[in-house]
């Protein structure tokens, strides 16, 4: 079953025409990663997806209904969990007041369970937001997004700025999810440490998608995705 199809999405930011026909698909269970340079396209891909910059051609369809023109919030109730770029946590709450603020969505997601499944958000419970390492804030803002029992969980570069230590222990985040039934679409610029958890990848260059694979055809094709992604480790 389709999690989410995107298909011919044409956006704009006033005339500036960014998506030219973009079409990709997550599939139930499936952990999807969307690569490609700066510019390329990607967030405004997961804006057109999420309902905060509509698309002016094409259609969203999320859990089987058409979302394309949908509000925002009413595709959060719906069951798509946005973590945008930059880790918006509350700098000047605890970890454990930021996990608070979501609104609830009923499912299998609660504060204890993050802290049992992430116990270095549980460490750092009393501590406040802008004392967190970025890893750490990533994780805020990932448990953040899971306690809205999410059915698809979108996740702008989570690794971006991040050790590559941290970046295994936040993408152990994203398998964690995948292994609850949640499915994710992942954009990265972090081509060897997205493919190693995605099942399929895609790639976008200049609006366009240019590639599409499964994790076994990336592996063959890894030279030329990783020129096409601008890839540089
Ligand atoms: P990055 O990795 O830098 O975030 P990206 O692949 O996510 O890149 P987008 O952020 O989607 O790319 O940007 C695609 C293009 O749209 C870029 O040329 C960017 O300059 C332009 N753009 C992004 N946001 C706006 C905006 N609000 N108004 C006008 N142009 C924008």
């Amino acid at each position: 079953m389709s999690m989410l199809e995107a298909e011919g999405l044409h956006t704009f930011y006033g005339k500036s025409h960014i998506l030219h026909g973009v079409g990709l698909e997550v599939r139930e269970g499936e952990v999807v990663t969307l690569l490609g340079r700066n510019g390329a396209g990607k967030t405004t891909t997961l804006r057109s997806i999420a309902g905060l910059t509509h698309a002016r051609e094409g259609v969203v369809r999320l859990f089987g209904k058409v979302t394309t023109d949908w509000p925002p919030f009413r595709i959060a109730g719906l069951g798509l969990g946005y973590v945008p770029e930059g880790r918006r946590i509350f700098s000047t709450l605890t970890v454990d007041e930021n996990l608070r603020v979501p609104a609830e969505r009923p499912g299998p997601w609660s504060i204890p369970r993050i802290y049992q499944l992430f116990p270095r958000l549980a460490e750092r419970k009393t501590n406040k937001g802008r004392q967190l390492s970025g890893g750490e804030q990533e994780m805020l803002a990932i448990a953040r997004a899971l306690l809205l029992n999410p059915k698809l969980l979108v996740l702008d570069e989570p690794s971006q700025g991040l050790a590559p230590l941290i970046v295994q222990e936040v993408f152990k985040v994203v398998t964690t999810a995948r292994d609850e039934g949640i499915s994710v679409l992942l954009v990265e610029q972090n081509v060897r440490a997205a493919v190693a958890v995605a099942d399929r990848a895609y790639v976008l260059d200049d609006g366009h998608i240019v590639y599409e694979g499964s994790a076994a055809e990336f592996a063959k094709d890894e030279e030329r995705v990783r020129a096409l992604a601008g890839a540089s480790a």
